[in-house]
């Protein structure tokens, strides 16, 4: 018989985007009292404008929108939302802690929805004009730049798959690597460069600047060799250069890949029992809205089921 602390939670997601509020809708509607635990900042689709892509929204609906009413949508049926980071995640008999900021928490089962976020250049503008020009995914937002010229900087098989993605719509695509060759698998190089009508490609060039007024209106550029700068004129900046799981403080207890990111069996669950991901954290390949929830929803149910394995075979109380 496990003998369990008396403040422990059935379950505790950790999370705060579209991957954790399906965990908690699932969870709640299953009566089993989620606490969620977001971070400070916002996640990937709260950073993003129009989502046309998530079935169900004919008129697409803004990010910051379906991640709200997602959110209201588990908190109706009794999820509890805190906010905090987690510093640390520790595995004991039985039972996980979770330490946020100072504050302990115990649970059952852990669904980790932390997702990952892009890799951003920390040049002037960025920011600035991060959601009016600059994005960080062309399947998001590449129907916004139909018959408009947009740069895409890396040179990697997502940068590939951005450029793919914007070439539908846009006029010209620029890509602009920092060295002489692409780090991306053949096949995807081979996809892209056969694109020349409208496909431009600039090696050993660094972006150093976004510029815009009200929306983006170019990119100053330095060649790597030469130091020569210059402007180049467009309205969508597109960044592939990587992503970062957020996984840190996860990497002692669970399983990660060599880019960070969790590894998950296809129904969601974790090397540890009773530990499952969702979302971005766990998905270096497909990163959509509809991926995130989806998984999200495998992890609530594997959870739910294993909540009732525990009361079927162990003392639960
Ligand atoms: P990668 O790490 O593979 O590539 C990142 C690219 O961005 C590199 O070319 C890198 O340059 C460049 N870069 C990194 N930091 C900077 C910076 N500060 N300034 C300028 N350039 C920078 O990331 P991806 O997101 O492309 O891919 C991640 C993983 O996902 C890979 O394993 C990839 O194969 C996989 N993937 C597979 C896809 C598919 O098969 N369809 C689609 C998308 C991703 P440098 O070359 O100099 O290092």
């Amino acid at each position: 018989m496990v003998k369990m602390p008396k403040d422990i939670h059935d379950i505790i997601i950790i999370g705060g985007g579209i991957a954790a509020h399906t965990a908690a809708l699932y969870t709640s509607r299953a009566s089993l009292n989620p606490l969620v635990i977001s971070g400070h900042e916002p996640d990937q689709l709260s950073l993003t404008s129009e989502v046309e892509n998530f079935p169900g929204f004919p008129k697409g609906i803004l990010g910051p929108e379906l991640v709200k009413n997602a959110k209201e949508q588990a908190q109706r049926f009794g999820a509890k939302y805190t906010e905090g980071y987690v510093d640390s995640f520790k595995k004991l008999k039985g039972y996980f802690e979770v330490w946020v900021e100072k504050t302990k928490y115990k649970a059952r089962t852990v669904i980790i929805a932390t997702g990952a976020s892009a890799r951003r250049l920390k040049i002037p503008g960025e920011d600035k004009y991060f959601g009016r020009g600059v994005s960080t995914c062309a399947v998001c937002d590449a129907a916004l730049f139909k018959n408009k010229g947009v740069v895409v900087i890396g040179g990697g098989d997502s940068a590939m798959e951005e450029t793919l993605a914007l070439y539908k719509f846009a006029k010209k695509v620029t890509i602009i690597h920092r060295k002489d060759s692409f780090k991306a698998s053949k096949i995807m190089q081979d996809r892209v460069l056969k694109l020349k009508d409208r496909v431009n490609v600039i090696f050993d060039t660094i972006v150093t600047e976004v510029l815009g007024e009200q929306f983006v209106t170019g990119v100053k550029v330095k060649n790597v060799n030469t130091n020569k700068e210059s402007i180049i004129n467009c309205n969508g900046v597109f960044l592939a250069i990587g992503h970062i799981p957020n996984t840190k403080m996860f990497e002692n207890v669970v399983k990660l890949d060599k880019l960070g990111y969790i590894i998950t069996d296809k129904r969601s669950r974790t090397n540890i029992e009773g530990v499952y991901a969702a979302g971005d954290c766990q998905d270096p390949i497909f990163r959509q809205a509809i991926t995130s929830a989806g998984t999200a929803c495998q992890a609530a149910i594997e959870a739910e089921r294993y909540i009732e394995h525990l009361k079927a075979t162990r003392n639960y109380k």
